[in-house]
């Protein structure tokens, strides 16, 4: 079984992002900006936040964190976004989900400039996708997109099979391999039998946050899997199928699979580095002759 290494491959793009900022600032342009905001603070979004601002600086490019109380009034998240609509400065933006309850998550993430979304969550971006015609790909399905071409998988006329439908991972990396010509079947909690169908499935891609959600002899001979779940458990990090405990078994199933930690999760956050540097080039495209 091949281990398909979400982290050497993040690097590349992170290095090649690198490299192209470093020509920017070269030729005395501004650097990219993005800005990132955390309403309350939840450890893992503080971790997230942390790890995107400081990702961001590493590749030379410019980031503001602006993080606000549990309790601040929506409006006051909404005049921040709309501010930095308007500031020519900033070329992307995000606002780390989820958010707090009280919160309309839909609204806010609207209020974004579709231009500056860069998770590619808002409304005008979804519909976008869906069209085939995407302005910014959200960053998770976006990862999986690339680790499945940079390692030579093919999903034309594939049997892909995507369990779990949230707008943020399942729902477009479904979109994106059926433009791809893969045949799709989509899964989800109400999905009966399950295991049959991953059975007869070429690429299984498992995103429902559920730990020993399928066992080696659930896959086809030769299959490939990509665990994009991170599952916080008594032994650490662990997939929806991909384990210490898993790891043996799917190695004598598998043709190939994305380890948990080490697999998608590095490739989400370069490809929102990726996103950032997209959007300042779709911005400054007539300044920029690369
Ligand atoms: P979500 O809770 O919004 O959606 C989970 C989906 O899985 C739902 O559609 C649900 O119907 C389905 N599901 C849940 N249990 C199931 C089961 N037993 N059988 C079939 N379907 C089931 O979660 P999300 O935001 O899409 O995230 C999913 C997982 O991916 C989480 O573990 C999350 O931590 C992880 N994630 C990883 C990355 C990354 O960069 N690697 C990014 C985003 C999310």
């Amino acid at each position: 079984m091949k281990i398909i290494d979400g982290k050497a491959c993040a690097q590349q793009i992170k290095n090649q992002i690198a490299k192209e900022v470093e020509k920017i600032n070269a030729i005395g342009f501004r650097v990219p900006k993005m800005a990132i905001m955390l309403v309350g603070d939840r450890a893992d979004s503080v971790s997230y936040v942390r790890s995107k601002e400081k990702t961001c600086k590493s590749l030379g490019m410019d980031c503001d964190t602006y993080i606000f109380p549990e309790n601040t009034p929506e409006q006051e998240v909404m005049d921040l976004i709309s501010r930095l609509n308007q500031d020519c400065n900033v070329d992307a933006m995000l606002i780390q989900l989820p958010l707090p309850a009280h919160y309309d998550s839909a609204k806010i993430l609207d209020s974004i400039d579709y231009r500056k979304d860069a998770d590619g969550l808002h409304l005008m971006n979804v519909g976008l996708l869906h069209l085939g015609e995407p302005y910014v790909m959200p960053c998770t399905p976006k990862g999986i997109m690339s680790l499945l071409e940079t390692n030579g998988i093919e999903v034309a006329g594939k049997h892909a099979v995507v369990i779990g439908r949230s707008q943020l991972v399942g729902e477009p990396t479904a979109q994106l391999l059926i433009r791809q010509n893969a045949t799709v079947t989509l899964c989800h909690s109400h999905t009966n039998n399950l295991s049959q169908i991953t059975r007869i499935a070429d690429i299984v891609i498992t995103a429902a946050g559920s730990p020993n959600l399928l066992k080696a002899e659930d896959f086809k001979e030769g299959a490939i899997l990509i665990d994009v779940a991170i599952n916080r458990t008594d032994d650490g990090l662990e997939g929806d199928v991909y384990s210490p405990r898993t790891r043996e078994a799917l190695e004598q199933r598998l043709s190939a699979a994305t380890p948990v930690p080490g697999g998608v999760g590095p490739m989400t956050i370069a490809m929102l580095m990726q996103n950032v540097l997209d959007m300042y080039k779709i911005k400054n495209k007539k300044s920029l002759d690369f």
